[in-house]
């Protein structure tokens, strides 16, 4: 939480809203160190939306849908969800302040939520101002997730891509910004099963892109606003353009999965291959293609099980940390009990299995998952049992995988998991506090996100064969869990069921149906490394 009295603030100039180029009206703002950070209540108020202020959280309600903004969180809920912010959300003398660019990214998840269709940005201060206008600094950081190929490997089934040119305004382009990334417009088009968006871009430095699991997000230096080509003619692929000061920030939001995202020259363009499902792929550019550069991989003949997959099976919890307790049964041993299992039945089915633990040891979260990089694994998968507190209960087995929440529940399980019992008699509750705070910022820069896909289609496997082996599965699910954060390979953690439940419990500690779990998590195993 942030402490109010070391918040030194002073109040700055004003800037106008913008929807499209339709000029709302000002928002006031505050500066913070070198952040300067609008008003939440302004921006509501603009754009015709309900606030109510309880305890630390600013509500904004915009028909069904609803947003919160709490004191020092740097996540906000959007329903159900969390979204990271930038910075933390700050309260000042009853005002609600948060740096821009998420102000904007937060109202405008919220308008689209209810049906508006708006591109939101901030136009130049007011006159008499001095203050920059408001941009949060993006970390220049190369986040691609590849490098781009080279011009000359075009895709080879060009999507027919219409041509949409509608007249914009440009943005005027100063001399010393010549060779940041500008962005011309997007161009759309769809051939069997492939949507494609490009984006015509201008100067010599490439755009930047993070990719999540949710999307990808190009921030550009600046270009024509409002942005040609946007709204998205297509429903599964939304797009939400966002400008402030110098930067032009396009979010493609999909549900379905983004296939390639290439950069090509002559003329310059990003494209981003949509695949939706059905459609037929290009091989996964698993294999350096002859041109590129080998990049290091995994050393052939890993281990003493010379090739043989390793998948590194790790016992929640152990030692002086019990876990979760409930209905006779230290969660500890259910996991180690289960784990072995697992481990024994791969075995069986010619896998190298490998226990972080295999006794009632301690280890911390951060060893777990370099034992499994140390051995080359090509899995991961961290093994639990689940906990609710009382007057609550569920049954069934989840999948996690470490990712931003899905909902509350999500959340505060990663929170108790991610305690880690200190030597120093620290207040462990509030240390994994600020470990999931870690993560979300972490996962709100979206640089985990090749593996978050990865991770899903393990988990899926998972989850398929556990109801094929006639076990209660609950979900798959995402969450910020620490132990799964270092992991190099596909990673998930398993809770097996709620120790919580007086019934689930009762079946959770007897052996034929721990074999049961075992020998189906075994099989999704098996199958997963046999289709990858
Ligand atoms: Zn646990």
């Amino acid at each position: 939480m942030l402490v109010i009295g070391c918040f030194a603030a002073s109040v700055e100039a004003a800037y106008p809203l913008m929807a499209g180029e339709e000029r709302l009206g000002t928002v006031s703002t505050v500066k913070q160190g070198a952040d300067i950070l609008v008003s939440l209540q302004d921006m509501a108020s603009l754009l015709g939306l309900g606030t109510a202020v309880k305890g630390d959280t600013l509500a904004v309600t915009s028909n069904r849908s609803k947003a919160q903004f709490v004191s020092g969180a740097s996540a906000a809920w959007l329903d159900v969800e969390l979204v990271p912010l930038a910075a933390p959300c700050v309260e000042w003398k009853g005002r609600w302040l948060l740096d821009g660019r998420s102000a904007l990214k937060m109202f405008t998840l919220l308008l689209n939520r209810s049906g508006r269709q708006v591109q939101l940005s901030f136009g130049p201060e007011e006159p008499d101002g001095t203050a920059p206008p408001p941009v949060a600094e993006v970390a220049p950081s190369p986040v691609a997730d590849k490098p781009s190929p080279p011009a000359k490997v075009e895709v080879t089934t060009p999507a027919p891509v219409v041509d949409v040119a509608p007249p914009a305004t440009p943005v005027p382009v100063t001399a010393a910004a010549k060779d940041r990334p500008v962005l011309k417009g997007i161009r759309w088009g769809e051939e069997g099963g492939k949507l494609r968006a490009v984006m015509d871009c201008e100067g010599e430095e490439a755009p930047e892109v993070q990719r999540g699991s949710d999307g990808v997000r190009i921030y550009f230096s600046s270009g024509q606003w409002p942005v040609p080509g946007t709204p998205s003619p297509y429903g599964d692929v939304k797009v939400n353009a966002m400008h402030f000061g110098d930067r032009i920030l396009v979010e493609f939001i999909s549900s379905i999965p983004v296939h390639e995202v290439m950069t090509l020259e002559s003329p310059k363009r990003l494209v981003i291959d949509f695949m939706r499902p059905g459609g037929v792929s290009a091989p996964r550019p698993v294999k350096p293609s002859p041109g590129k550069p080998v990049l290091p991989s995994v050393p052939p003949g890993r281990g003493p099980s010379g090739g043989r997959p390793i998948v590194v099976i790790d016992p929640g919890h152990g030692g002086k940390d019990p876990g979760a307790v409930g209905n006779g049964i230290r969660e500890k041993d259910l996991n180690l009990a289960v784990s072995k299992r697992l481990a024994a039945r791969l075995k069986e089915l010619g896998i190298d299995a490998r226990l972080t633990r295999d006794t009632d040891v301690y280890l911390t979260l951060r060893r777990r998952t370099e034992i499994a990089n140390e051995m080359n694994a090509e899995l991961f998968v961290s093994v639990h049992g689940n906990a609710l507190p009382p007057g609550r209960s569920a049954t069934g087995m989840e999948i996690y995988i470490m990712a931003l929440p899905t909902d509350k529940d999500a959340m505060e399980l990663a929170r108790l998991e991610n305690r880690e019992i200190g030597n120093n008699g620290g207040d462990a509750a509030k240390a994994a506090d600020q470990r999931t705070q870690m993560l979300l910022n972490i996962l709100g820069n979206m640089q985990q996100n090749a593996k978050i896909s990865e991770s899903t289609g393990f988990a899926e496997y998972l989850f398929k064969s556990g109801n094929a082996g006639g076990i209660k599965m609950r979900r798959v699910a995402q969450a910020p869990f620490f132990v799964l954060r270092g992991a190099a390979m596909p990673s998930v953690l398993i809770e097996l069921g709620f120790i919580t439940d007086k019934n689930e419990a009762k079946l959770l500690a007897d052996g034929v149906y721990q074999a049961k779990m075992a020998n189906s998590l075994a099989k999704g195993i098996q199958d997963y490394l046999k289709n990858h």
